[in-house]
């Protein structure tokens, strides 16, 4: 018998038989140790089932909670359950900032690092790049230390898609605290985009492009930019600057977003495109993401508005990111500056699921890496061929967790039809 818990979206009902909740690292261990088939909840935002399991699930939300700062590193050691819109509140507190967030702050920190989430700019790489060392516990219980440039295994752990055991404690690399300003643009013509992407892309620290693929249009451009950077134009590339502040989601109200207007603020409340306190994006929502090679970026995008009137009747947005590459072997940018592909659905998964294959077949020719943690159709062998670190990852999994413990449907089909 089922656990009744879902996922954030409630697409996913967990397929568990219990939820262990430890509370100390040797409850955790023994728990590990005991259990025969188990995965690990982070904030359960992810919309396939990636986090799911027949067997049980584990949630670290009652381990002691820990935020040591090491001024001399430049380093913070965290719970890895914690949410980045908890950690960036003693973060800025101390004068510090991660250099990156993702489009909302409630996500726990290690399930973001586990599927290579992403926010947006040509020079941000993925969060997990800023994971400089890890702690794990593996099937058998006991507990091990990656760190960057030390141990093979790190650059195969970080983005460890919830396959390689229970990550307990991340070191993250900090920054110095930055302001931001971030100004919405109206209605940028996707013709200024093909002629002028390297200069749009850059113009800002974080961009985001939103569009329903009708019309060669993105109706909505979020650039948030560095607070001492030139003060936004009233009209860039053909689009207009917004006078109030906006939600991208028609008829969803902007209270849920960050400021917006060019009002100069703190980096965590600029990054993410919603406020921690209230409800990220729609909530009634399902979600798919595409990453392609930079360099395919507008062509994928022009076989994304052929397909327009067939995406649009299911779409709530679409949005597009620029990601730098990374070393992450599992990692959609590993080696490989991408662009992400996002839609954000209606949540009607079966209408949903009619237009993800046409989607996937017109960006067939662009390499698509599907997002780990949302929802796709692509078959595993389109996959295998765009993960070169495969094979050293299978070994990991088997080195780890060699009764494949960790294992669950989702990566049993994705990973071992990847050959
Ligand atoms: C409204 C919304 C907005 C989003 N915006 C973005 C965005 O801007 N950019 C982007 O790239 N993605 C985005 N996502 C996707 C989201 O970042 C990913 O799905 C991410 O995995 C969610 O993290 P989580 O903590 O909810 O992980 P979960 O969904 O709970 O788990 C994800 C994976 O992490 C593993 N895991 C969790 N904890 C541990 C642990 N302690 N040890 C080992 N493995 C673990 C799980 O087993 C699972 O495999 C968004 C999702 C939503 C719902």
């Amino acid at each position: 018998m089922g656990i009744a818990e879902t996922n954030w979206a409630g697409n996913l009902t967990y397929s568990a038989t219990r939820l262990l909740r430890p509370r100390s690292l040797e409850e955790l261990q023994e728990g590990v140790r005991r259990s025969s088939k188990l995965k690990v909840l982070g904030s359960r935002h992810s919309f396939n089932s990636i986090a799911d399991t027949s067997g049980e699930l584990l949630s670290l939300e009652a381990m002691p909670p820990e935020v040591s700062i090491n001024p001399q590193e430049r380093t913070v050691t965290v719970n890895a359950w914690m949410r980045y819109g908890e950690l960036a509140l003693p973060l800025e507190a101390a004068g510090y900032a991660l250099f990156n967030l993702a489009s909302l702050p409630h996500i726990s920190l290690i399930g973001a690092c586990a599927t290579a989430t992403h926010g947006s700019g040509d020079t941000n790489p993925s969060l997990a790049s800023a994971v400089r060392a890890l702690e794990m516990v593996l099937a058998d219980g006991s507990v091990v230390w990656l760190r960057r440039g030390q141990d093979w295994a790190f650059e195969g752990a970080v983005v460890g898609l919830g396959a390689l055991g229970v990550v307990t404690r991340l070191t993250l690399d900090l920054v110095p605290s930055f302001a931001l300003r971030q100004r919405v643009y109206l209605d940028l013509p996707f013709s200024q985009l093909e002629q002028h992407f390297e200069a749009i892309t850059s113009s800002a620290y974080s961009l985001s492009l939103f569009t329903d693929w009708r019309g060669r249009r993105f109706a909505q451009v979020w650039r948030k930019s560095l607070a001492d950077s030139a003060p936004a134009e009233p009209i860039w590339f053909g689009a207009k600057a917004a006078t109030e502040p906006l939600h991208m989601l028609p008829g969803c109200p902007p209270q849920n977003t960050t400021p917006q207007l060019d009002v100069p603020g703190p980096w965590l409340e600029r990054l993410p495109h919603f406020r921690l306190g209230h409800t990220p994006s729609n909530g009634e929502e399902l979600q798919s993401e595409y990453l392609v090679p930079r360099q395919h970026a507008l062509e994928a995008m022009g076989a994304l508005f052929e397909l327009g009137d067939q995406i649009a009747p299911v779409l709530q947005t679409s949005e597009v990111r620029t990601i730098a590459a990374d070393h992450l072997w599992m990692s959609p940018y590993y080696q490989q500056p991408c662009v992400g592909l996002h839609f954000t659905w209606v949540k009607d998964w079966p209408a949903v699921r009619e237009v993800l294959p046409r989607i996937e077949a017109q960006l067939r020719p662009f390499s698509p890496r599907p997002h780990w943690g949302k929802l796709f159709t692509l078959p595993p062998e389109a996959l295998g061929p765009l993960y070169p670190r495969l094979p050293e990852f299978q070994r990991l999994m088997k080195t780890y967790d060699p009764e494949g413990k960790f294992q669950n449907a989702f990566l049993e089909q994705t990973l071992r039809g990847m050959h």
